[in-house]
């Protein structure tokens, strides 16, 4: 996997973001997909998207994707096995907080920010909470 791959616009970005879009995001992916056997990508290049680039989308520009200062940013996964499939694989092999499940279009967002319990929260398509994993 490549850092490009994380990266909506393919331009340049910064070495901040860069070493975030690796630790946080392809690292525990790899180790994901070594541990299960699940292959796993970014779907649509929906890693890091500049806040001008959400902005024209019609969104805040604040979301996790836009990795503002003091965050980890998001990654919109998908993968060859069923959804619920890899909503468990990233439950048990990463530290994401937040996992926002949409599966009509076959990915889970996935983060690292606070959530309400402190504990870490899957959400469906509309943003409630469906579970707390405990
Ligand atoms: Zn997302």
């Amino acid at each position: 996997m490549n850092i490009s791959d994380l990266c909506i616009t393919q331009d340049p970005i910064s070495l901040r973001i860069a070493d975030l879009i690796l630790v946080y995001h392809i690292r525990p992916i790899e180790r994901t997909m070594a541990e299960t056997g699940i292959r796993i990508w970014c779907s649509e290049k929906s890693g890091y998207r500049p806040s001008w680039w959400d902005m024209k989308k019609g969104r805040s520009g604040t979301g996790a994707h836009c990795f503002l200062p003091g965050e980890f940013g998001a990654t919109d996964w998908t993968a060859n096995v069923q959804i619920q499939v890899l909503l468990e694989a990233l439950i048990k092999y990463t530290d994401y907080t937040r996992f926002g499940v949409y599966p009509a279009s076959g990915f889970i967002h996935c983060d690292y920010r606070k959530t309400k319990s402190g504990k870490r929260q899957v959400y469906n398509e509309n943003w409630i909470v469906e579970r707390v994993i405990e």
